[in-house]
């Protein structure tokens, strides 16, 4: 860590990730790890440097390559259905993005499968996580719509940019009773939490949120 992480860190992220746990106590987040984990986070380390002073307040931020963070409050909601309804062990996200929410995935599940299609998000956030000392996590740079590259079922997927058509591939590779957590902009911009029952989807949990949106193909540093 840094010297100015550390200024940084002794002058902001206690009160200011205090607070953060306050409004999430308040927005009906309960589970007490999630809490402790996302106190104990530094969120400022997962955005663009120039908006680190925010890193703790109820918006979406950059995060570089025109991409953004979610707010604290859809990430932890997303984890806490996870935690909820999934077996915590193994999991797909599509959209590593910053790492932040593979990060805490990482913290309850035993396996995290990531893929990101921006090399240079890709690879900032493999080097972020392993500098955290964390390994239980496989990155993948490439479209997260075709699935894992290798033939693997897993017990959720949560996917974390909006999509307008449910990606066939990442159904697939979920086990029975598995969880699929995704953003959907139709019929107007939702989170939904949906679990796999034979050939049926029971839909558990919706919220409105605004994600940016699932793309296809990948793109070079
Ligand atoms: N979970 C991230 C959120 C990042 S925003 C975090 O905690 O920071 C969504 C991410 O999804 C972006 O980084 C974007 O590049 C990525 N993305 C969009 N379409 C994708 C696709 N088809 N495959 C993989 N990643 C994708």
């Amino acid at each position: 860590m840094s010297q100015h992480d550390l200024n940084w860190l002794l002058t902001h992220t206690q009160p200011e990730a205090k607070r953060m746990i306050q409004y999430l106590r308040e927005q009906g987040i309960h589970h007490e790890d999630l809490l402790v984990l996302m106190e104990k986070l530094p969120r400022h380390q997962f955005v663009e440097p120039a908006f680190s002073h925010l890193a703790y307040s109820a918006t979406p931020l950059p995060i570089g390559r025109h991409q953004t963070i979610s707010q604290p409050l859809t990430v932890a909601k997303m984890t806490q259905w996870l935690l909820t309804y999934a077996r915590p062990g193994r999991v797909l996200e599509i959209g590593t993005g910053s790492g932040y929410q593979t990060r805490i995935l990482a913290h309850f599940f035993n396996k995290v499968h990531t893929i990101e299609r921006q090399q240079w998000l890709y690879l900032q956030a493999k080097q972020r996580l392993s500098a955290m000392g964390i390994n239980n996590v496989e990155y993948v740079f490439g479209d997260g719509q075709v699935g894992w590259p290798q033939k693997i079922e897993m017990d959720a997927v949560i996917i974390t940019a909006m999509a307008s058509k449910v990606p066939l591939a990442l159904t697939r590779c979920l086990k029975e009773n598995g969880v699929l957590i995704m953003p959907i902009d139709h019929p107007r911009p939702q989170i939904g939490c949906w679990r796999k029952e034979g050939d049926r989807w029971k839909c558990l949990q919706t919220d409105v949120a605004f994600f940016v949106p699932l793309l296809e193909g990948i793109e070079y540093a």
